[in-house]
């Protein structure tokens, strides 16, 4: 990787490797400088990797692009060098809800309502745009510097048509809906708001609702929805029901994201943003 990279055919511009940000599938992203001094995040993902990849790389990219909310990572754009094609995105400096999470144990319920609030609207955009992302999951929403959630990583998200059902099980498996696993029932958009379920359940107890050791117990126990709240975690009845409403195995009963966002849960408190503190402790919102 060249310490300067230079866009094909843009003479005029440059971005200087500042640092490595992480790794993930198929990319390696780093936090770069324009010639202006402005930072962004670079994904490389390399040309030769592609193979039949690029099908992928693409509707990525055209997906992503398309997509433009507070609370979704901006992809400004994306070009290629002889070696390279880069997605210049909006450079989130506070890592993920993931790391989060694993520094603090667990979240607030102030906390955890705001995130909810920025994860439920961006998801709501990206479904009114037949947009499902279908990799929800702590390690792929990001912290911007102020600490607000940004939805990334578009690389399994697929269009869906008005009444499409997809079969092929695609995701993360702790987040997968029963209806992801099931295929001759296919699954729309109600599998991302399931993950949306794991990921509450995440943020406030600190552990996975489906955590089995093997795959297949796991797969069990997603679909009977059989999952606990651990008693060492001291955490709402408020709160427990709206989770349980959500991790609903029968996908028509469960509840829509206007539903979510009408619950009681959503009375309490509810802080406007987090202090960067909030990396390491609770906030203390008295
Ligand atoms: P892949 O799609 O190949 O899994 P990701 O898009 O998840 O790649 O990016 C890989 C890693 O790069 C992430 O785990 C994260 O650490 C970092 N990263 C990705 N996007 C950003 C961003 N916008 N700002 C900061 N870091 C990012």
């Amino acid at each position: 990787m060249p310490e300067v990279i230079k866009p094909s055919n843009r003479p005029n511009e440059e971005y200087k490797i500042l640092q490595l940000l992480g790794k993930g599938g198929f990319g390696t992203c780093f936090k770069v400088e324009n010639q202006v001094g402005e930072v962004f995040a670079l994904k490389a993902i390399e040309k030769q990797a592609f193979g039949q990849n690029l099908d992928e790389v693409l509707n990525e990219a055209n997906i992503h692009f398309k997509l433009k909310h507070p609370h979704i990572v901006n992809l400004y754009d994306v070009f290629d060098d002889s070696d390279y094609v880069y997605f210049r995105m909006e450079l989130c400096s506070n890592q993920s809800l993931f790391d989060m999470v694993v520094n603090r144990g667990e979240l607030t319920e102030s906390e955890v309502r705001l995130y909810m609030i920025q994860i439920i609207d961006a998801v709501g955009y990206m479904h009114e745009n037949n947009i499902m992302h279908r990799d929800l999951k702590l390690e792929n929403i990001f912290l911007s510097k102020d600490l607000d959630l940004k939805i990334g990583d578009f690389g399994l998200s697929t269009e869906l048509n008005s009444t499409e059902r997809k079969r092929n099980a695609c995701g993360t498996l702790p987040y997968m809906a029963p209806e992801i696993l099931t295929p001759k029932v296919g699954y729309r958009f109600e599998a991302d708001i399931w993950a949306i379920g794991v990921i509450m359940y995440a943020m406030l107890f600190g552990s996975m609702p489906f955590g089995r050791n093997t795959d297949s117990m796991l797969v069990d126990q997603i679909l009977n929805a059989d999952f606990e709240f651990p008693s060492d975690v001291e955490v709402s009845h408020t709160a427990k029901n709206l989770i349980s409403a959500i991790l609903n195995p029968e996908y028509g009963a469960r509840l829509t994201l206007s539903e979510i966002r009408r619950h009681f849960f959503f009375r309490g408190p509810t802080p406007v943003q987090l202090p960067i503190s909030a990396l390491e402790t609770a906030p203390n919102f008295e």
